[in-house]
């Protein structure tokens, strides 16, 4: 099967939607994205955005316009689907709901969010409690085709997810009745002490990643350098090939057969310019090692 050409490839970056989510739709055309990642509200706040009709129909407009395709939502970062304290657990509740709502309205491919944070409780109850909170959505997620992804973690403070097994864990009691996935951000698994930075290192880290979760769980990714060392557990992007992991684990993404079609999206703190240079970069990358990899493929059939 012919690979699209490498400008066809999903990649973009998480654009702004002040004044309104079409707002990121446009920013994205203009950095050269074929997709992108979005807040459908405030993240530092409880109180969700109420969509208008008039932003929804701006939303579809705007949308066939760009022509940008499997848009991602990233939830608040205020909501702990495994929290052990009675509030925070109601609110996070409460606002994934409407965060799954205001996805299905602008009819958004995939919903990342982080699992959660044990806090003061064990890594064990967290787990169990973000799979008693994601089955509560059974229904609604079936009145929409928003696909929740749950996204890898640095590990920083209490926070689950930094482990392959969490991330199986849930899938495998919620999947068939949730659709669910993986979002693997390349900056969180480094911290997390899956090393990536060398071809080597990035296919032992894939084959771990196929061994526990399977990699058709594996829908996405944040593409982002880190600011901090390997192991560290801190989570602090950096703009790519700026970072502790280097460029060639980005070459690694644009190139291996089952990664490159997978949608990307920057988190990088490079802003608009920057990432119109990393877009381009990761197309240039794309591009380059098509040649190869149609080779390898020729020789090892
Ligand atoms: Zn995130
Ligand atoms: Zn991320």
């Amino acid at each position: 099967m012919m690979s699209p050409p490498p400008e066809k490839l999903l990649i973009g970056a998480h654009t702004s939607a002040a004044g309104g989510p079409h707002n990121a739709l446009l920013q994205g055309k203009e950095i050269g994205a074929t997709t992108i990642q979005l807040f459908t509200s405030n993240q530092k706040q409880w109180e969700g955005r109420e969509l208008t009709p008039e932003m929804v129909s701006l939303w579809e407009k705007t949308l066939a316009e760009t022509g940008l395709q499997k848009i991602m939502s990233h939830d608040s970062y205020l909501i702990n689907l495994g929290s052990n304290k009675d509030d925070v657990l109601s609110k996070s509740l409460i606002a994934f709901e409407q965060e799954i709502k205001r996805c299905h309205q602008l009819k958004i491919t995939f919903l990342n969010f982080h699992p959660g944070a044990a806090t003061t409780g064990t890594e064990q109850e967290c787990l169990d409690q973000i799979i008693t909170s994601l089955l509560r959505f059974e229904k609604l997620c079936a009145q929409g085709t928003t696909r929740l992804l749950l996204e890898t973690t640095a590990g920083q403070g209490s926070s689950v997810g930094h482990r392959f097994e969490h991330l199986f864990y849930i899938i495998s009691a919620v999947h068939g009745k949730i659709p669910i996935g993986v979002c693997i951000d390349t900056c969180h698994i480094f911290s997390a002490g899956y090393d990536i930075r060398t071809e080597a290192a990035w296919e032992k880290t894939l084959e771990e990643f196929d061994s526990i979760i399977g990699l058709k769980h594996l829908y996405a990714f944040h593409l982002n350098d880190s600011a901090k060392p390997f192991s560290s557990r801190v989570d602090r992007h950096a703009d790519l090939g700026k970072g502790e992991i280097g460029i060639e684990a980005f070459k690694f993404v644009m190139s291996h057969p089952a990664l490159k079609e997978i949608p990307k999206y920057l988190e990088t703190p490079n802003g608009p310019p920057g990432w119109t240079e990393e877009i381009a970069l990761l197309r240039k990358f794309a591009h380059e090692n098509q040649k190869y990899y149609e080779k390898l493929t020729r020789t090892n059939p």
